[in-house]
């Protein structure tokens, strides 16, 4: 019989719409530029080269409505993207099989340290510090499959303080849900409780102390978000 010489760290757990059960996570896997036009503000080109991923950590993701500012930065920027929650996995996942390890669908914030990824990335050095924060990825409630299908096109949007100032259309992604996923299991061992950001349109830009943040896309409803 083993036991713990440290207290077990308390599983990640996001609520699901509908329902008191929850959703456990495992990892985060965030891909970057999936949309040409965010592509191109950042300064990139559009062209499809192959994805990249970054991660954030399980308990980066807070459902709790408040994104405390954080510390060490001026320049928080917010990036609205659409969250796929997988319900299995393996290596090696063939396209066509893709969708059918999705659980559900969620709204979510890549919030970001800019100017301490912008040093990162001068320095070729890890986006950690500016990506996986604590409490960077405020989500909304988890939509199933069988309650909202498979949102492959639609209006995503975000507002600060009731002005737009992201918005785009999920059909504009570069990489589309299956892809990531097959692309993902090519070089992970994909598992259930998986989650994957699936990048944000263009007009990603600060926030302050005091400012909402309203995010929507079209069939999972809205999710308001206060910076703290
Ligand atoms: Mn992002």
């Amino acid at each position: 019989m083993s036991s713990l010489v440290i207290e077990s760290p308390a599983p990640v757990l996001l609520p699901v719409n509908g329902t008191e059960a929850q959703f456990p996570v495992r990892r985060v896997y965030c891909i970057g530029r999936n949309y040409a036009a965010h592509a191109v503000e950042m300064g990139h080109d559009p062209d499809r080269e192959p994805p990249f991923f970054f991660q954030k950590n399980p308990n980066n993701l807070d459902a709790s409505g408040e994104f405390p500012y954080p510390k060490h930065s001026n320049d928080v920027h917010h990036e609205v993207e659409l969250a796929v929650m997988l319900k299995s996995g393996g290596d090696d996942i063939a396209l066509n099989d893709a969708l059918g390890h999705v659980y559900g669908y969620a709204l979510s914030l890549d919030m970001t340290r800019r100017d301490l990824q912008g040093a990162q990335k001068k320095l070729g050095r890890p986006w950690e510090i500016g990506k996986a924060f604590e409490r960077s990825a405020p989500v909304g409630p988890i939509h199933p499959v069988t309650s909202v299908g498979h949102p492959d096109q639609g209006r995503i949007e975000l507002k600060v303080n009731n002005n737009i100032t992201q918005e785009g259309d999920l059909n504009q992604m570069i990489w589309k849900v299956p892809e990531m996923i097959s692309y993902l299991s090519e070089y992970f061992t994909i598992e259930a409780g998986d989650v994957i950001l699936a990048g944000t349109p263009a007009g990603v830009g600060p926030v302050h102390r005091g400012d909402v943040m309203e995010v929507s896309v079209d069939g999972l409803g809205s999710m308001t978000v206060n910076v703290t």
